[in-house]
């Protein structure tokens, strides 16, 4: 059976490349009817960031990433549920301890008392000579005993990998094709560090393996190390599986995707506004594309439709034009009911809705949302479009100016003013009757009725829909509108 994981380090926020890792191991778990574990490691404790773990699962609970295995949120714990747990790499150190002893025995690894200080001056003397710079060796011919004394003389260690000289190590990789390495360039990993704790390396592998993982689908930049974790499959005599490196997320200038050029943490784009939904569709077509030129897509169309053969090579350029028209797309599609109560907060960050509106005025509201429904990229937009619909100064450019200077203007004005004043309150309705009057009565139709209208209330020549967008503003603004204009 099909076992994939996604395997986050607690570090902070959730970039938007290890969102598009978390989907593609999920749809590729659903797909094939198999299981997604959510593991967390954690054995870096100085990049640990407090409250990342528990984030980390509201976002991907939030964008329908639901792995079936792992920890869980549950009121203010975190529970793990699965029965290859712990699923957290800090509460499993007994078993790395088990595991290297076990490689210290077949000779596969070696305690290593080097200072940092001469690694640093191997390191330096390696790049003065032009070479790669790795780790020499020193402490591969310790014998037992010395190892032993050193031990309980107090000399802090590490414990690193080693490697068979001058052998090829190769492996398959499901995007890339055969990658073939000669360990005599690479480097004796360190495996367990001063602290006691392991490093990424070993920890992946020995849970990799404990947790029946049978494809490991993860970014491109674990590809260099993937010959030592293939090196510990072997050491162990454990079955290798099937690996897939997923393509780097980049920039519009082709480098790798970073904070200089907008947003990347997944909680940022939610924060705004993007829609789950929304998000990953676009993340899935970053790097992989099915079969059809079909874009949109609902979670349970990519999971029939993913297929790991399908994923692309080169880097994937992050388009935020184009997660702007397919989130746009998204909001477009949905009923009004639900996308008012998504956009309640956003509202309240305008300087015009008030809590209390919501209950008093619901049909006002809804009408706000439907009126700029169009002209939202994302839930956020409607922050500024409707402060500045209700801008306290109109100022008029030479095009509105010259609108402005209609023959039929003043006459307009001053019908305009006594029927909106005898009104209660104003809706699209009565101010199309009163578009009728003037129409009917006063003869001014068509371009010489609409845009000074729109002019006089709005202070722009084009927008939304102008009887709704009048219906918002409400009597008492645009009566103050229409009296502060001097003709
Ligand atoms: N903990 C690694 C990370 O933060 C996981 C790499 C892997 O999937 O093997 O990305």
């Amino acid at each position: 059976m099909v076992r994939v994981r996604f395997a986050p380090s607690p570090t902070g926020y959730v970039h938007i490349g290890s969102l598009r890792t978390a989907l593609y191991n999920f749809l590729y778990a659903k797909k094939m009817n198999g299981s997604y574990v959510l593991r967390i490691e954690d054995t870096d404790q100085t990049r640990y960031v407090e409250g990342s773990i528990e984030n980390l699962i509201n976002c991907l609970v939030k964008t329908g990433i639901v792995h079936e295995e792992g920890p869980f949120i549950k009121g203010n714990d975190i529970e793990e549920i699965g029965s290859f747990g712990p699923y957290t790499q800090s509460k499993r150190l007994n078993i790395y301890n088990e595991y290297i002893e076990k490689l210290i025995e077949k000779d596969w690894a070696y305690t290593c008392f080097c200072s940092q200080d001469r690694l640093a001056e191997v390191r330096d003397q390696q790049k003065a000579k032009g070479e790669t710079p790795k780790y020499d060796g020193k402490c591969r011919q310790l014998s037992k005993t010395e190892v032993e004394e050193k031990i309980k003389s107090g000399d802090p260690y590490v414990i690193r990998l080693k490697l068979p000289v001058d052998t090829i190590i190769s492996f398959e990789d499901m995007v890339r094709g055969s990658i073939v390495f000669n360990t005599n360039d690479l480097d004796d990993q360190v495996l367990i560090k001063t602290d006691g704790f392991p490093t990424y390396h070993f920890a992946v592998v020995v849970d990799d393996h404990l947790m029946g993982i049978t494809h490991i689908i993860r970014g491109e930049e674990w590809l260099p190390s993937t010959p030592k974790h293939v090196a510990l499959y072997k050491a162990f005599k454990w079955e290798e599986p099937k690996y897939v490196h997923l393509p780097n997320i980049l920039n519009d200038d082709k480098k790798k995707l970073s904070k200089r050029q907008g947003d990347v943490a997944v909680e940022d784009f939610l924060k705004k506004g993007y829609l789950p939904e929304a998000l990953i569709n676009y993340i899935a077509l970053l790097g992989w594309s099915p079969d059809s030129e079909e874009e949109v897509f609902t979670m349970e169309e990519l999971i029939q439709k993913f297929d790991l053969t399908r994923i692309n090579k080169s880097g994937a350029v992050f388009d935020r034009n184009k997660l702007n028209w397919m989130n746009s797309i998204y909001i477009k599609s949905m009923e009004n009911k639900k996308l008012v109560e998504l956009i309640t907060p956003y509202l309240l960050d305008t300087d015009i809705i008030l809590e209390t509106d919501f209950q008093e005025k619901p049909d006002y509201i809804q009408m706000i949302v439907e009126t700029f429904k169009e002209k939202l990229n994302s839930l956020s937009d409607i922050v500024p479009l409707v402060n500045d619909l209700f801008k306290e100064e109109i100022n008029f450019d030479d095009e509105m100016k010259e609108i402005l200077k209609g023959e039929s203007v003043p006459e307009l004005v001053k019908v305009l003013t006594s029927e909106i004043e005898r009104l209660d309150t104003v809706t699209p309705e009565n101010i199309k009757k009163i578009f009728k009057i003037i129409q009917k009565e006063h003869g001014i139709k068509g371009k010489n009725l609409y845009m000074p209208v729109r002019v006089i209330t709005t202070g722009e020549t084009h927008g939304s829909d102008l009887m709704m967008i009048m219906s918002i503003l409400g009597k008492e603004i645009l009566l103050k509108r229409i009296n502060s204009l001097i003709l």
